[in-house]
């Protein structure tokens, strides 16, 4: 048992700045108050205790090819099964794609990320080598599978099915790469098996104008109508929006998340932010895949934030950057698969002391925190 005092806690769901001391046992938070103290007491002078972060959307596996590839199109590095990074997954040994999975995990651990939604590629044996990678290290990843049989104009449906099921016993939800590479038959299997079992059902929309643009020739749909009209329960990068497609997002309950720095390494496009937070849809912050960027989110929350600001000539309010990054799973669904609480008295211990250098608690974590002002990481799983 321990307890922190003299920080500065962003409390709640929404980080609400407030003075109190935090009792943690058996990695709980078992009470908070001015003047409460128990066990051995860790004085942070000041500091600002933050919830842990959520990578709401993450390629693990290409971990193994950093930067390879830079400078060719989307479709080029990604597109499934040709695409630079498929080719090598496809020729990388288990042991070097466990060794580069773990490692990306301890980069993601010791920059404040306890949670990680992963779209992991080879069927079942993938997902296996990721929960073997993330054996003994103190984070949670959520995995989200896909299987060779999605693919094709003609797929065997059958086996999509039986494919998705398998899957299903070892996975958290399933994530085909995107409506270009799958039939509507195949995303509604998905999505009907997935909502059957309170799993997670996601894909990318809207990544690139041309996607929208060969979606909306070919199925008279944006990819992100197609999203909300098969209930998807979490869509990915919205990018390059049509009409009213945030509209319809924003009616939905599918939860939202954002890549921004990936958009910009593959030039694609900046996502609508200030729209999107505007029409009240509360978006989730990924740093995609590790091929393209860091797995780090004070990268990625000081990346967006200036983006923004150069974007919309507008700021972006940096208590919802945070929050995009730690209390906004919004969705039922996915809230019950993550199982990632805000710092309130009964809820997990899983928080971030940072030291402090401005008033502002907010932009102290977004514009100015590196790894290396972080002075505890506080996991349920361990203190590190
Ligand atoms: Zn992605």
């Amino acid at each position: 048992m321990f307890t922190i005092t003299n920080g500065i806690i962003l409390k709640g769901h929404n980080l609400v700045p407030t003075k109190e001391n935090i009792v943690v046992d058996d990695g709980k938070i078992i009470e908070m108050g001015k003047d409460t103290l128990e066990g051995k007491i860790i004085d942070v002078d000041g500091a600002i205790v933050c919830p842990s972060f959520i990578n709401g959307h993450i390629h693990i596996g290409d971990s193994i090819i950093k930067d390879e590839g830079y400078g060719l199109s989307l479709s080029e590095m990604v597109k499934p099964p040709n695409g630079v990074k498929h080719r090598a997954l496809a020729d990388a040994s288990d042991d070097e794609l466990i060794s580069a999975m773990a490692d990306s995990m301890w980069d993601m651990v010791n920059s404040g990320t306890t949670h990680f939604i992963d779209y992991r590629e080879g069927g079942i044996r993938g997902v296996k080598l990721l929960k073997k990678a993330s054996e003994g290290i103190p984070i949670k990843p959520i995995i989200l599978g896909r299987d060779d049989s999605f693919y094709g104009e003609d797929p065997d449906l059958r086996q999509v099915r039986i494919a998705i099921r398998k899957l299903l016993k070892v996975a958290d939800g399933i994530a085909p790469s995107g409506f270009g590479e799958i039939t509507d038959d195949v995303a509604g299997l998905i999505v009907e098996e997935c909502s059957k079992q309170n799993k997670i059902s996601s894909i990318h929309v809207a990544e690139s104008e041309s996607n929208q643009i060969e979606s909306i020739e070919k199925f008279s749909k944006s990819e992100i109508e197609k999203g909300v009209s098969n209930n998807f329960s979490q869509l990915v990068h919205l990018t390059n929006p049509k009409n009213n497609d945030l509209e319809l997002v924003s009616n939905s309950s599918s939860n939202v998340v954002v890549c921004p720095r990936a958009n910009a390494t593959l030039n694609v496009g900046v996502c609508r932010l200030n729209e999107m937070l505007a029409m009240g849809i509360k978006p989730l912050l990924g740093t995609d895949n590790v091929m393209l960027n860091s797995p780090n989110m004070l990268r990625e929350l000081e990346f967006t934030l200036k983006l923004m600001s150069v974007y919309y000539k507008d700021y972006l309010s940096p208590l919802k950057l945070l929050q995009m990054a730690t209390t906004n799973i919004g969705c039922h669904d996915i809230n019950n698969i993550v199982q990632k609480t805000p710092i309130n008295e009964g809820n997990c211990a899983e928080f971030v002391i940072f030291k402090s250098f401005s008033k502002n608690p907010y932009l102290n974590i977004c514009n100015r925190s590196e790894t290396k002002n972080i002075l505890y990481i506080i996991n349920k799983r361990c203190i590190v």
